[in-house]
């Protein structure tokens, strides 16, 4: 009997060797024009993901948390604005909220989805929400249609984090559907290596529909400028680099493949631990479908001993996110104390995300799954 197997949580060296060849040409036909910025390739892609996307502008920035401080910045909000946003996800999307001294509001999330309550941010909206910006946590859209529902007659703006969640579908009760990031005002984007798609290195993007909001947000990433050396507001420098928007050109075109292979990878775990009644399979809602940045599993009891035990088998996993971010030091200042949003607690003492990727066979997911049901004992 093997005794341990090395599993990777993410395997970008393996996903890379099956398209070598077209991304080694792409970066050296970058290296031979010498445009390392902005340029033909940053537009290429740019286009390419506007019509993945079905949406009017994609504007390619620096990374994931330049994308939302750029989307912030161009809502024109004043110092204490209110924003709602969930205490349980990846510390950007709050920390930006701070450094534009708005006023933070967290709302506690849905037990099921992980994602930010629209019941509990239609009870937290008030006359200076400015903004709600939910999260796509884990690669599954949040209810989109009863957020819009709240700020839509309110005037408040929706701004998706839509980081982990590239590629997902938004179904709406009338059947129609949308991508992932095209349903807010604007839509965040990080294209961080191990995102649903992801560069080697760092890389965002901006989605909107809005034509005002979208030439604002391609001036403030671009130094404030509306002509050469005209300045109009303050602004930063946040751009993609001309190799990466080579690189993920590439990968775009696979981006449904690798969607799918997370699918199947995520349908196997399904099936081999939904009848362990210690742990709860990702649950699925009906607005959206389910991209798999991360298959997180709910353990209800002795999550660290099992993440313990896999490490002894050789398998990684990774708790995402441990603490939510009200009961992190540089939050405390927003006055949130533990009790506050119960359920994001608890649940950061329950979740477990199991190695995910594209390249995951059926060998390494067959030694996965008899790990998790040999500490269980089944
Ligand atoms: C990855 C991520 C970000 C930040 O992206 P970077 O490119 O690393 O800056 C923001 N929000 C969420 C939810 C993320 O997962």
């Amino acid at each position: 009997m093997q005794e341990k197997m090395n599993i990777s949580m993410v395997d970008l060296y393996n996903q890379y060797l099956k398209i070598k060849s077209e991304v080694d040409n792409e970066i050296e036909q970058v290296i031979r024009s010498s445009v390392f910025v902005k340029g033909g390739k940053v537009n290429e892609f740019e286009a390419n993901l506007k019509q993945y996307l079905g949406v009017n502008h994609v504007i390619t920035v620096g990374n994931g948390t330049d994308a939302l401080q750029i989307a912030i910045t161009a809502l024109d909000l004043h110092q204490g604005d209110e924003v709602i946003t969930t205490p349980f996800t990846f510390v950007s999307t709050l920390e930006v909220l701070a450094l534009m001294k708005l006023k933070p509001v967290l709302c506690d999330i849905d037990e099921a989805s992980f994602n930010i309550s629209p019941e509990l941010v239609a009870y937290s909206v008030s006359p200076r929400t400015r903004a709600i910006v939910p999260v796509h946590l884990y690669g599954q859209c949040a209810d989109m249609e009863c957020l819009h529902d709240i700020s839509a007659p309110r005037g408040i703006y929706l701004i998706e984090d839509a980081c982990q969640a590239l590629g997902a579908d938004y179904i709406y009760k009338n059947g129609q559907t949308a991508k992932a990031g095209t349903i807010g005002d604007i839509a965040c984007n990080s294209f961080f290596p191990t995102k649903n798609l992801g560069a080697m290195g760092d890389g965002g993007a901006i989605f909107t529909n809005n034509d005002d909001l979208a030439k604002r947000m391609r001036s403030i990433a671009n130094h404030g400028m509306s002509e050469k050396y005209v300045y109009q507001q303050v602004g930063v420098n946040s751009r993609l680099d001309a190799i990466q928007a080579a690189i993920l050109d590439v990968k775009l075109k696979y981006l449904d493949q690798y969607i799918q292979a997370r699918q199947t990878a995520a349908a196997f775990y399904d099936n081999h631990l939904k009848d362990i009644p210690e742990i709860k399979i990702p649950e699925r809602v009906d607005y959206s479908t389910h991209t798999f940045h991360q298959y997180t599993i709910k353990v209800a009891e002795k999550r660290d001993e099992l993440q313990a035990f896999l490490k002894s088998k050789g398998i990684p996993s990774m708790v995402y996110y441990p603490r939510p971010l009200h009961l992190q030091e540089a939050y405390k200042y927003l006055g949130y104390k533990t009790g506050d949003f119960p359920i994001a607690e608890k649940l950061s003492e329950q979740v477990l995300s199991l190695p995910m990727h594209t390249e995951l066979d059926d060998a390494q997911l067959t030694w996965i799954v008899s790990a998790i049901r040999e500490f269980f004992k089944k």
